[in-house]
């Protein structure tokens, strides 16, 4: 077993308050019990934990500052922390931030840029989508702010090596074009498209059935844009898919059938799953209470919990085991895969626009492919 990401929740408030966040607005009220910032003692815990994982496995792996919003800790909070966890972690682990963008300044920024971060904002688009559902505590839009941040984050002297793109929630009821143009213009590096949660029971914001395809339709016409277009920002979700179709292998979770080892820590140092498990009956938690006070995160790893949810990824319905797409899609994410009827023994409740898009994408490269042979 060996992890290739571990989520370090050092912030477990946020300042923004998003109507779809998984973490708050999904019936798990688990954050607030936690401290709303790492204390200097957990983060000290975690940097020997991370270390000995280093060690132990042989490999690297990437380490993600999460919340809430890591920001929160302030320019001296994080100049501590990204400086112990580089001392701790050498050059070889890739250290970045997932963060709303509204708290960036200079003093942050070259601070990320002196220890080698990158930096992934969440932006959905241009503001009539990204405010729909970005909003803080007040109910105020928060595009104009996360834009500021992004602007700053351009123009920094290395800005190349901090800005690693933006992550953005899919609104299958938004004009993909619009949204495409929106990331072309603004001159984003990547873009890593997500989907909206839900399941089988509780299907997602904007699907009206299982078998429907707003997903499906809304991705299709980006990948149109996408093989078109002469200079694009990356898609690594469609590089993964168009990678899935040529034989190769993805990287991202959610397609294809590689196995990926994710942990997840929480504020007060306690070690979980995937959060994305969150909105799922699974839940994130483990049934012991492991934590960075007690356990190594090696041992951890090779438990027989965890052995058993990182082997629960593997789809194990028999619709997928029969599909023709199976190599590509890999049956979506675990926790889109829930019934209150069958457990996780189903296809993604995205199978529809999964074969959708897979199929547009075979079309696309077959075309290609034989296009260069003639
Ligand atoms: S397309 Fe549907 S049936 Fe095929 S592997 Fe994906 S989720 Fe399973």
């Amino acid at each position: 077993m060996h992890i290739d990401t571990v989520l370090l929740k050092v912030a477990s408030r946020c300042n923004l308050d998003c109507s779809y966040c998984y973490v708050f607005h999904m019936g798990d009220e688990g954050w607030r019990a936690q401290p709303k910032r790492m204390s200097g003692e957990t983060q000290a815990l975690v940097g020997r934990r991370l270390r000995e994982l280093r060690d132990a496995q042989g490999r690297p792996f990437s380490v993600v500052l999460h919340g809430g919003e890591p920001l929160l800790l302030g320019a001296r909070g994080l100049g501590s922390l990204l400086g112990m966890l580089r001392r701790a972690l050498g050059a070889e682990c890739g250290i970045s931030i997932q963060t709303n963008g509204v708290l960036l300044n200079a003093d942050i920024l070259d601070l990320c840029a002196d220890q080698r971060i990158g930096l992934s904002v969440s932006l959905d688009g241009p503001a009539e989508v990204h405010d729909r559902f970005r909003i803080d505590h007040g109910g105020r839009p928060s595009h104009a702010r996360v834009l500021a941040g992004v602007e700053l984050l351009r123009a920094h002297r290395d800005a190349k090596t901090l800005f690693s793109g933006v992550l953005a929630v899919v609104d299958p009821a938004t004009s993909p074009d619009a949204v495409y143009d929106y990331f072309r213009e603004l001159g984003v590096p990547s873009v890593d498209f997500l989907y909206r949660d839900g399941n089988h029971s509780s299907l997602p914001y904007g699907k009206a059935s299982v078998g429907s395809t707003e997903y499906g339709r809304w991705i299709t016409r980006i990948l149109n844009r996408y093989v078109i277009d002469p200079a694009p920002f990356r898609i690594r979700m469609l590089d993964d898919i168009i990678k899935l179709t040529l034989g190769g292998g993805g990287v991202k979770e959610g397609v294809g059938l590689t196995d990926y080892g994710i942990l997840v820590i929480d504020a007060d140092g306690t070690v979980k799953k995937n959060d994305t498990l969150k909105s799922s009956p699974l839940g994130d938690g483990f049934s012991r209470d492991w934590t960075v006070r007690h356990h190594s995160l090696a041992e951890i790893a090779c438990s027989d919990e965890f052995l058993a949810y990182h082997r629960a990824q593997r789809p194990s319905s028999t619709s997928c085991a029969r599909c023709p797409h199976l190599r590509i899609c890999g049956g979506g994410m675990v926790a889109h895969r829930f019934s209150e009827t069958s457990g996780y023994e189903n296809p993604t409740v995205f199978c529809a626009d999964q074969k959708m898009l897979i199929e547009r994408a075979l079309e696309l490269v077959g075309h290609h492919l034989q296009t260069q042979a003639a």
